[in-house]
């Protein structure tokens, strides 16, 4: 299988590399996708010797082409390369790991282009579910969830309609237990000191702020075709338990792993097939304790936000998910405080009406006037 992976230089595109390095003679690295790091993109070129390389942040420089060249890559260059190389007739399946909504376009042109969709940009599907699912079903295209909750249901999934709820877990990152006065206080390098996994520093913020989880509940809405009263969240700190669901019956099915990736990667890969994904197994008996809680609103108010953001529908989810990004980057800046985040959220929403989402360039325009109002909102936040 000839694999693109977008956002290669990434979290979830080194443990994407790893895995399919375990088994060369099942997967062919096709391109490999950076925005703006020639030298780390150039290093993953030479180890894993792609067909294409692609900056998508960067303008056709010769000079780069040919150090590219000279490891045999053909280097392209800006964000259009990203839909070439995904709807390529050669390439047989895309990572899809690059994050925020600059992930968006690539992602849908691999769903268009009928490809197998390893989905871990879940701003995706949080923008535009509905077009990027109908477009996915329209080509025939496979999206197979690698985000460890959206694998862990897909694992557990058998009779959908005898589904009464599924239970995504959240481990409560860094600040769970925090005294929440002191919350404004908390550093970049805090908030991205996640607990129980390394990842991009958006999502690691995302998990501080539990936003993480909200765009989850909007991104299993639309996987599973599930009203958002059947998707609940609990708090689980040691993130041993990636998702359940609850059938009509009782039952519950959980999946279970040690917290690493590779282990949804490696599922999503070589689905409806199995493969060794280099994850250390789990040791039942070694552990202590499997809790959960449910989470608290007032510490965590980005999660009642989603769902309100995902009850009235339209481009809302696509402007709290904006709103999102541009509080994060003020945060990782220094130039908001934590706390802050989500009133610069829910503030932008506030000053929005909503509207349909139906196509890209609605769902565009609405990401681009949430990120000014956003940025409106943190300046006036820094004038007071
Ligand atoms: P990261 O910050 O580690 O890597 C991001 C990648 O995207 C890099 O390769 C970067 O070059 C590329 N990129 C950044 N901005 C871009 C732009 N404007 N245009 C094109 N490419 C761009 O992020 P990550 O943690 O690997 O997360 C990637 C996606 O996977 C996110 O949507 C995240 O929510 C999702 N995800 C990540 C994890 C994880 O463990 N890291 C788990 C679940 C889901
Ligand atoms: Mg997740």
């Amino acid at each position: 299988m000839n694999l693109a992976v977008l956002g290669a230089t990434g979290s979830i595109g080194a443990s994407t590399l790893d895995v399919m390095a375990g088994h060369p003679d099942r997967y062919r690295v096709f391109a490999l996708t950076a925005h703006a790091s020639a030298d780390a993109l150039l290093e993953l070129c030479r180890v894993h010797r792609p067909r294409y390389a692609v900056l998508s942040g960067v303008e056709a420089n010769p000079a780069l082409g040919r150090k590219f060249r000279e490891v045999h890559v053909e280097l392209l260059f800006g964000a259009a390369a990203l839909e070439q190389v995904v709807a390529d007739a050669a390439c047989d399946a895309v990572m899809a790991g690059i994050v925020g909504a600059a992930g968006l376009a690539s992602t849908l042109a691999a769903a268009r282009a009928g490809k197998r969709v390893l989905l871990a940009n879940k701003e995706a599907l949080v923008m535009a579910g509905p077009l990027v699912m109908r477009v996915a079903r329209d080509s025939g295209a496979q999206l197979l969830p690698v985000d460890s909750e959206h694998n862990a249901v897909f694992q557990c999934l058998s009779d959908v309609k005898a589904v009464r709820r599924i239970v995504l877990t959240a481990s409560g990152g860094p600040f769970r237990a925090l005294p929440l006065e002191r919350l404004d206080a908390v550093t970049p390098e805090q908030a991205c000191a996640h607990p129980n996994w390394v990842m991009g520093r958006k999502i690691s913020v995302d998990s501080a702020t539990m936003m993480n989880k909200g765009l989850e509940v909007i991104e299993a809405r639309w996987l599973f075709d599930l009203a958002p009263e059947r998707i609940e969240v609990l708090i689980h700190p040691q993130s041993i338990v990636h998702s359940m669901v609850e059938y009509v019956d009782g039952s519950v099915i959980a999946q279970l792993s040690n917290p690493d990736m590779r282990v949804p990667i490696a599922h999503a890969l070589a689905y409806p097939q199995r493969i060794a994904s280099g994850a250390r197994p789990l040791d039942l008996a070694a552990l202590q304790d499997l809790s959960f809680e449910r989470p608290d609103h007032q510490r965590f108010p980005c999660l009642p936000l989603a769902y309100a953001a995902l009850r009235a529908g339209g481009t809302a989810p696509a402007a709290l998910n904006a709103a999102n990004e541009v509080a994060v980057q003020a945060f990782l800046a220094g130039r908001l405080p934590f706390g802050a985040i989500a009133r610069v959220i829910e503030g932008t929403l506030d000053s929005m009406a909503v509207t349909q989402a139906e196509t890209l360039p609605e769902i565009l325009e609405t990401d681009s006037l949430a990120r000014r109002k956003a940025g409106e909102r943190i300046q006036m936040a820094r004038a007071a």
